[in-house]
């Protein structure tokens, strides 16, 4: 079964905003929240809401989501590791990027509280989106293009810890014992309702770092430049997207990296079109050469080819040169054709000599215009 659109699942359309989103999906996690549902499927339902917020409610993840529908987040990236970082630190790890769904819940209901312990826990990294233009040349025949991205480096200094001393600088939190999560009390129309929010002093990580590693400001991570090297398949088509198997932002804890989504463009040639798996051409060939037949040279993608090109070759007179068009498929060795459409050229300037020798044809030419052309008009 496929997976239902995510604006559907909250119920709201596509332009939504951040607000009518969060509270679309509060009535609804409200309505099928497992433990209070009185709804049959209330724990898949649930579960589908929570996925689709978690995407809907990521300005990134909505972005991929709306450029690429579902493929544009795997469920198994899940995000984790960019979402906290671009979301402006470690703390976001923690609260949106592994358990968005779990936070607000604890909070909206009193989960039990329990020491988080993500510190192990492989995440693959977040997918990337990419575009690369190329020429028609280089769609036909395939390249290694290289890729600058901005990624998320895990920091070798401190091995991701963010400490200076892993070993002497990271301590459990004595505000919330290691728990990551702090108790307080409302007073609402309710009465009094306790919730647990994530600890002020450890971002809900349980840890605090008492002296930071330098390169990383204690993050753990930095954002770095990184050029990635991808060989593109040969006669791909521009609308076909392309995903590039874990050479996206890097994933925590060993977990391996996200994935790249690469959409391309073709810049348009001047002489050459692709239609299907053929490699049109729009030969200019001279007048003499097409009056009075001749061997010519066409250039091709796979270097020169020779046409034989008969007497008397009218404009748009088409020749077709097998095996030198697209690829039928990347893996494939068979090609489509190069058509090559004649168009007869006549020259802008004439020299002196020319002019005489052309006087001299028109001369003794029998060139004529049909008997009857102007008759039938
Ligand atoms: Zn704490
Ligand atoms: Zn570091």
């Amino acid at each position: 079964m496929g997976k239902r659109d995510y604006y559907d699942v909250l119920g709201v359309s596509r332009s939504a905003t951040d607000d009518e989103i969060k509270r679309a999906f509060r009535q609804l996690a409200k309505k099928y929240h497992p433990d209070v549902s009185k709804e049959k499927d209330a724990e898949a339902k649930f579960k589908e809401i929570n996925e689709a917020y978690e995407v809907l409610s990521d300005p990134n993840k909505r972005r991929n989501y709306d450029q690429f529908g579902h493929a544009g987040n795997d469920p198994n990236g899940f995000g984790g590791f960019s979402q906290g970082f671009s979301g402006g630190g470690f703390e976001d790890i923690f609260s949106g990027g592994f358990g968005g769904f779990g936070d607000i819940f604890e909070n909206f209901f009193g989960g039990g509280k329990k020491r988080r312990d993500f510190s192990n826990q492989p995440i693959k990294g977040e997918n990337l989106a990419a575009h690369v233009k190329m020429t028609l040349k280089e769609q036909m025949l395939g390249k290694k293009v290289q890729l600058d991205l901005n990624v998320d480096k895990p920091c070798e200094i401190c091995a991701g810890t963010g400490a200076k001393d892993p070993k002497k600088d990271i301590h459990t939190c004595t505000t919330c014992d290691g728990y990551g999560y702090v108790n307080i009390e409302q007073r609402s129309l309710f009465g009094i309702m306790q919730s647990q929010q994530p600890c002020p002093d450890c971002k809900g990580r349980g840890k605090v770092i008492t002296s930071k590693c330098p390169k990383c400001k204690g993050q753990g991570h930095y954002r770095g430049k990184e050029t990635v090297e991808i060989e593109l398949p040969k006669s791909i088509h521009e609308d076909q997207q392309l995903r590039i198997r874990e050479k996206g932002n890097y994933g925590l804890n060993n977990g391996p990296r996200g994935d790249i989504y690469l959409e391309i463009s073709v810049k348009p040639n001047k002489y050459f079109k692709r239609v299907n798996d053929n490699l049109h051409l729009d030969l200019p060939v001279s007048y003499l050469d097409a009056l009075l037949g001749a061997e010519i040279k066409v250039p091709t993608f796979d270097g020169d080819v020779h046409l034989k090109l008969p007497p008397n070759t009218k404009t748009n007179s088409v020749f077709n040169i097998p095996n030198h068009g697209f690829f039928k498929s990347p893996t494939s060795h068979r090609r489509g054709d190069l058509i090559v459409n004649i168009i007869v050229t006549i020259p802008t300037k004439l020299s002196a000599e020319e002019k005489t020798k052309l006087q001299e044809l028109k001369d003794v030419s029998s060139f004529k215009i049909a008997d009857n052309f102007y008759e039938d008009l």
